[in-house]
């Protein structure tokens, strides 16, 4: 910690608390970084001074898995039994109605990105779907909604293509996918396990991924069935491309189902290519596991065999208060306690899967208060990180770049 006072400092965020439990005052400078984090004592001049009031701070969130979408449907589309039955009978059941029209889903997808900003969840990568009877009309409206929140958050969209992707049937969701790539979508997608040819699936995703210079985000699975290792098929194919570090993988529940010599032996191949694994706690527990009332098994990927191996894992929240899943507040600290109760990490290993790894699965640059990072920070009222991940408080302070961009303050009282 230096004591030197700063020439070149923007923004002063004082009165911090460091998840290191340290006292500090955080230095900004005018391209929203970190430059320095000195004692309380440290004499500093800065243009724009927040005092957070003994607030932690943290690093900004990253939601690396949404469905904005779908989001916050849950009452217009209500799913009458509660599983996926009912969840896909309930979207189509509105889909055919008219519901989701464009100003619809333009006002929930700005709705769904603002509670987001207000948690402090600066980063969020939404899968779209496109194709079938929707072509990218979900695309233009998360488009629209998304205009205003782009110096605000970093927002990245993952077209999400019906099946087939290919072969026979496949022309119209061809279409789509290029229409959608045309529009300026960041992320390839798809649901390869769900295709007739799931390798063919998965090496066509990562052709139009080198075509078109973008990353890939595959929903790999979403089945408690141990044989469907779509994951494998995908850590190979990205290894003999050499695409590792822009390629990730969500879901993969069936991995969580295998004995442990195969999770190794995927986990391992997964680190090896450079595969990151994205985990879904929130829709998977509530979707998987349905037909077995005893001893239910929880819907979650391999967890700690992955990052024994190495591999990057990270955590969204995925379906936030739709029909494929009831609840939800687009708040990573809920996704991060998820990590910890269902998933067995420690909450500071939980924290991560929802900020550092979160964060390198989006490839976006290191934030937090640490000299060099980008200053993307949450003040929050708890004393260190696993606090906030049990309390998540709903007071918040959220800057960008240096910037406060939102402001919760909660005032509660009690007679003792
Ligand atoms: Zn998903």
């Amino acid at each position: 910690m230096s004591v030197t006072s700063q020439p070149r400092v923007d923004t002063l965020i004082d009165n911090a608390l460091c998840p290191d439990g340290r006292a500090a005052r955080i230095l900004v400078n005018a391209e929203g970084q970190v430059i320095d984090i000195v004692t309380p004592e440290s004499n500093v001049t800065a243009g724009t001074v927040h005092d957070v009031e003994g607030r932690l701070v943290i690093p900004a969130m990253a939601d690396p898995h949404a469905h904005v979408d779908k989001a916050l449907t849950a009452d217009v589309a209500p799913n009458a039994t509660g599983d996926l039955r009912g969840a896909i009978d309930a979207w189509i059941a509105a889909e055919t109605a008219g519901l989701f029209t464009h100003d619809d889903m333009v006002d929930r997808i700005r709705r769904s990105l603002r509670q987001s900003l207000m948690a402090g969840c600066l980063s969020v990568r939404s899968h779209l779907n496109i194709g079938g009877r929707v072509g990218i009309t979900h695309i233009e409206a998360a488009l629209a909604a998304a205009s205003d929140f782009r110096e605000l958050m970093d927002i990245q969209f993952v077209a999400m293509s019906h099946n087939p992707s290919i072969g026979p049937g496949s022309e119209h969701n061809v279409e789509a996918i290029n229409g959608a790539i045309a529009a300026g979508v960041e992320v390839i997608g798809g649901c390869p396990h769900l295709e007739p040819d799931p390798a063919a699936a998965v090496a066509a995703a990562l052709d139009r991924a080198e075509a078109t210079g973008r990353p890939v985000d595959l929903h790999t699975d979403e089945t408690l069935d141990a044989r469907v290792l779509t994951l494998e098929l995908l850590a190979a194919e990205t290894a003999r491309r050499g695409l590792g570090g822009r390629v990730a993988a969500s879901h993969c529940v069936s991995l969580g189902m295998c004995d442990t010599a195969t999770q190794q032996r995927v986990a391992d191949a997964t680190a090896a290519a450079g595969v990151a694994v994205v985990a879904l706690p929130q829709t998977n527990l509530y979707l998987q596991g349905r037909d077995t009332p005893t001893a239910t098994p929880r819907g979650l990927t391999a967890v700690h065999a992955l990052r024994a191996a190495g591999v990057t894992v990270a955590a969204g929240a995925d379906n936030v208060q739709d029909p494929f899943n009831l609840v939800g507040r687009n708040d990573p600290l809920e996704t991060a306690a998820l990590m910890v109760m269902a998933g067995h990490l420690l909450p500071a290993d939980a924290f991560a899967c929802v900020s550092a790894a979160a964060r390198r699965t989006m490839g976006l640059p290191a934030a937090g208060p640490a000299r060099g990072a980008v200053a993307d920070l949450v003040a929050l009222p708890s004393a260190t990180v696993r606090a906030a991940v049990a309390d998540a408080p709903v007071d918040r302070m959220v800057f960008r770049r240096g910037r406060l961009v939102a402001d919760t303050r909660i005032t509660r009282t009690a007679v003792i």
